[in-house]
């Protein structure tokens, strides 16, 4: 085992601390710490790193990550979108299709995917449109892009409001074994909106973004993916109604999935009614009971993953007052601390829980079932985040690693911290190795 790494004291999934053997790219041991010296009588590593009581996942999955590439470099780069996954611990990002151009064909799918394998070992999985050019008339060509890699399919920054089209996207992405994930906002209903509708668009005077303008559209696709037997992945789930429909189309059985934010987990609309355009987003920051609605799906299995919506924007786009602002925020690098935090009981964050959201389900979701299985034991690859949760970390935009400044975030101290990411025993961020 020449130039094999002990890390010890580190505990996984938060339990028990053990110290872990890795070999190149695969955990070669997982063993309880008092059994060290039968491990060095056997082994002798090139190196012993002290884990010192960091908790120890898979590295994270995120199925929503906007990097902007081709067309919005001056908002983010693929380049600096992955080093900001990689600074949050994640080793698979799915990257949406609302580029310039819209990832509609197999030959922008092979370029995203060129681009980022030539600057990073994060490994991205391009999302194809599920409209042409998001353009919410024609359906895209499911098929050839299916038949190119693509795993996930969606029009997000863009509702495909048009029932016929969402149906037969359902049905050919089925066909490929592919979900449809949904931003789900009626435009008859929400299409203008700017702030979450009652308290905050009355406070403010912006136009409402209704909670039925969500809820209406899930209600609708649930059934539509019951019909066509095709999967639904709603993305970025904001309002207790919404959770309501879910429950009940998951409890007939219905092939229906759902995504939360670390953002709209935490943050809720009377921040917003302040005015800032940092926390403009889409849908819209909720009420505070929407907020412990969407904790409680976390916590009681409703809701299925953890997605960043990661939308970089430049100051321009976010410092010209809200109605004119861009919608968005970033979330690589504050997911963690935040869902984390979120899920944190007296002191005690439920590690296996936050590792069902962020990384099984999904990969899963995300048509990587090889990932999803992937554990914190003897045998697996080395992907794996290294966690403080005993760090005073104090977000800060400039020192990220994204391009963007638009973190909703900015000045807040977590408690938990990503400390290093390896992707196959390969260390992408940290100095921990
Ligand atoms: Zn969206």
């Amino acid at each position: 085992m020449n130039g094999a790494v002990l890390v010890t004291g580190v505990r996984p999934y938060g339990e028990a601390p053990c110290d872990l053997l890795i070999d190149g790219s695969v955990i070669a041991g997982v063993f309880d710490v008092a059994l060290r010296p039968l491990v060095l009588s056997r082994v002798q590593p090139a190196r012993v790193v002290e884990g010192d009581g960091l908790i120890v996942l898979p590295a994270f999955v995120d199925l929503h990550t906007h990097l902007r590439e081709p067309g919005g470099s001056d908002q983010e780069t693929i380049a600096t979108g992955l080093a900001a996954a990689a600074a949050g611990g994640f080793a698979d990002v799915f990257a949406m299709a609302n580029t310039d151009p819209v990832t509609d064909t197999p030959e922008r799918v092979a370029w995203i995917r060129d681009q980022a394998a030539a600057v990073s070992r994060v490994r991205t999985h391009p999302v194809g449109a599920v409209t042409v050019g998001l353009g919410g008339a024609q359906l895209a060509p499911i098929a050839e892009l299916a038949d190119a890699g693509v795993t996930l399919f969606s029009d997000d920054g863009r509702c495909v409001d048009d029932a016929g089209l969402m149906a037969a996207a359902l049905s050919e992405a089925a066909e490929h074994g592919a979900a449809i994930a949904q931003h789900a906002q009626a435009h008859a209903l929400a299409g203008a909106g700017q702030i979450n509708a009652g308290f905050a668009s009355e406070r403010t005077g912006f136009a409402p973004w209704p909670v039925a303008g969500e809820a209406a559209v899930v209600a609708r696709d649930a059934v539509l993916a019951a019909e066509t037997e095709g999967h639904l992945h709603v993305c970025h789930v904001s309002t207790a109604r919404t959770l309501e429909v879910v429950r009940q189309a998951k409890a007939l059985g219905w092939p229906v999935t759902v995504e939360a934010t670390p953002h709209h987990l935490m943050l809720s609309d009377d921040l917003a009614a302040l005015g800032a355009p940092l926390f403009k987003v889409n849908p819209p920051l909720r009420s505070r009971a929407d907020v412990a609605a969407l904790r409680r799906a976390v916590v009681d299995g409703t809701v299925d993953s953890i997605g960043t919506d990661h939308a970089p924007h430049t100051v321009a786009a976010k410092q010209c007052g809200w109605p004119l602002a861009a919608f968005g925020m970033t979330g690589l690098e504050t997911a963690l601390p935040v869902v984390a935090s979120v899920l944190e009981r007296d002191g005690e964050v439920d590690w296996r829980l936050l590792n069902r959201v962020m990384h099984d389900q999904p990969a899963r979701i995300g048509g990587l079932p090889e990932v999803a299985d992937q554990q914190v034991r003897a045998g697996d690859e080395a992907t794996l985040v290294f966690v403080d949760d005993r760090a005073e970390l104090t977000v800060n935009a400039a020192r990220q690693r994204t391009k963007a400044l638009n973190t909703p975030f900015q000045g807040v101290t977590f408690r938990f911290a990503v400390v290093s990411t390896l992707i196959a025993g390969r260390q992408v961020h940290g100095d921990l190795l």
